[in-house]
């Protein structure tokens, strides 16, 4: 779910040179759609929606092709905890860094959906490679011809591999490296008083010490906030920074297939939370880039981290005996345009009269990243729970296919303002006119366990009656679906760029008032604090909503307006 708020933080947009987040007011959209009913469809064949038992009993009564109809228990039957469960530890995993659009986070999480479609035996659309497809967004990325560091290691030092940028960081610096721990220098622990600073160039561990008890023991205070630091050695003298990227701690695990040098990814936005919380987001009085922690051992000869090791063990700063290099560091930010993916994958229909036309499930993969103190959000809730449910829908109905296809996408930039969603709205990967309704699945992990919000229903009423066929078909634990209370959230998730386009769309959201949630949109949207019993339940009855859109031969009418 998108922040009701637009605006970024005032420092951010100056530091930066960002403009506001696009309005999806002023988007452009294309010709709205007029759905069309089938022309001359023929009746609904009463096996339709009778329990599974019976449909023996009626066969003889149905043409063959109809007779060959799954009733869509045995797709029903896959959707299990488990598979939602392991889903939802691989999105949430802290080397994800909150997934924010873009970032490597990101990326690598799109490449895994594209995996798991592959496994599924989706296609791919026609046109599209690996079930991945791109749109364009212009943000705050690092200028090659003005990022660069310069030093005296014989090697090659390369931007994206052993540093890159700083948002809020720009400027040029030079002069000889010196190490200062965490680069804290606060009351308790004041790693900086006896170091030579002036004219120097800082290195320092992003952060703060991994100890129990020290400053408030695991969790993140002000003092890690990288912009604070470099505020402070500012005030010392310090001409410019280099800012190591440490590993997770060891009880961290590493994702299956997680490249061995990770790329040194550029921080294109920082988290902004919903609860108050605004961090200092800078900008930095001096120039600094991030540097990767191997880049940093060669630098200064060190073996880092038993160095870090043992300030994290003693709680105490440590000094340190190594090398003081000449360098020179530049750091240059412009407005770029970059490549972020969406992802799609099709199960085709098993009607060869239907399996032209298509119903969309999508879910937003992406959430809102970091913030300057190494705080990651997560996005448990807000939608690695969205989309490991659509993940279990597309797997049972891949076990399973229904008479028309139906396509599973994952969204991009939904946090930032629906922009996944609404480039392949505008430009689907099928004929706009063949997508037949779009269900969407964000932040549905909280709340109780046997209710869920719909909306959508006011603007097409007929999704009313394809809830409750669904409902009375599949067992899905569902008891109580809130279709009238919430309708303020409708803009605000991905099913809303299809509805801009005239196609029928339906979304599944948790609870209202989203105000019950005290977690959305802060670090502590977790794992833990999702229903997955919930999650699996709404994958049930959305998975029983698909299905009867994609049996019905009537069409749901263009959505109100
Ligand atoms: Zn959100």
């Amino acid at each position: 779910m998108r922040s009701s708020q637009t605006d970024q933080p005032s420092t951010l947009v100056r530091a930066a040179g960002i403009g506001l987040p696009v309005a999806l007011g002023v988007l452009a959209l294309g010709p709205l759609l007029a759905a069309t009913s089938l022309a001359g469809a023929p009746t609904p064949p009463v096996a339709d929606h009778v329990e599974p038992a019976a449909s023996s009993a009626m066969s003889s009564a149905m043409s063959s092709a109809v007779a060959m109809r799954s009733d869509g228990s045995t797709g029903f039957e896959t959707i299990e905890e488990d598979d939602i469960e392991a889903d939802i530890a691989l999105l949430t995993n802290p080397y994800l860094e909150g997934r924010d659009s873009p970032s490597f986070g990101l990326e690598f999480a799109a490449e895994w959906v594209a995996g798991r479609f592959e496994e599924l035996g989706l296609e791919s659309p026609e046109d599209i490679e690996d079930h991945l497809t791109f749109y364009t967004r212009r943000m705050p990325a690092p200028d090659p011809e003005e990022t660069s560091l310069k030093t005296p290691l014989a090697r090659d030092v390369r931007l994206g591999a052993d540093f890159t940028a700083l948002l809020g960081a720009e400027g040029q610096a030079a002069g000889p490296a010196v190490f200062c721990g965490y680069g804290i220098g606060v009351k308790g622990f004041d790693e900086l008083k006896d170091l030579e600073l002036d004219g120097a160039i800082a290195v320092l561990v992003e952060g703060e010490p991994r100890h129990k008890r020290v400053l408030d023991g695991p969790t993140l205070t002000q003092a890690a906030n990288v912009y604070r630091k470099l505020v402070k050695l500012a005030e010392l003298g310090v001409r410019g920074a280099l800012v190591v990227r440490r590993a997770h701690p060891s009880d961290v695990p590493v994702p299956p297939q997680w490249p061995e040098r990770q790329p040194m990814g550029f921080r294109h936005t920082w988290a902004m939370w919903a609860d108050g919380t605004v961090p200092f987001y800078g900008p930095s009085p001096i120039p600094a880039l991030e540097v990767s922690w191997t880049f940093a051992e060669e630098l200064l000869e060190a073996d880092l981290d038993a160095h870090m090791d043992a300030i994290d063990k003693r709680g105490k700063p440590k000094a340190f005996e190594g090398a003081r290099p000449q360098v020179s560091l530049a750091c240059g930010i412009e407005q770029r345009n970059l490549s972020l993916p969406n992802v799609i994958g099709i199960v085709r229909g098993s009607d060869p009269e239907l399996a032209g036309e298509y119903v969309v499930i999508g879910a937003h993969l992406d959430h809102i990243g970091a913030d300057p103190l190494g705080r990651i959000g997560v996005g448990a809730d807000d939608n690695a729970s969205g989309t490991s449910a659509m993940l279990a829908v597309m797997k049972a109905l891949a076990a399973d296919p229904p008479p028309r296809s139906v396509i599973g996408m994952a969204f991009t930039s939904e946090e930032d303002g629906l922009l996944g969603s609404d480039a392949l709205a505008r430009t689907p990967p099928v004929s706009r006119s063949s997508i037949v309704a779009m269900v969407n699945l964000d932040m549905i992990g909280r709340g109780p366990t046997k209710g869920v919000v719909a909306l959508g229903v006011r603007e097409n009423p007929g999704f009313e009656g394809v809830i409750d066929d669904a409902r009375r078909r599949f067992k899905t634990g569902i008891k109580d679906v809130e279709m009238q209370e919430g309708q303020e959230l409708f803009r605000r998730s991905d099913h809303f760029s299809f509805h801009q386009v005239g196609i029928p769309a339906l979304f599944f959201f948790e609870h209202v008032p989203i105000s019950d949630n005290p977690d959305y949109h802060t670090w502590r949207d977790l794992p833990e604090l999702v229903d997955v019993a919930k999650i699996a339940n709404t994958a049930k009855l959305a998975y029983g909503v698909v299905r009867e859109l994609t049996e019905r031969p009537e069409r749901l009418p263009a959505p109100k307006r």
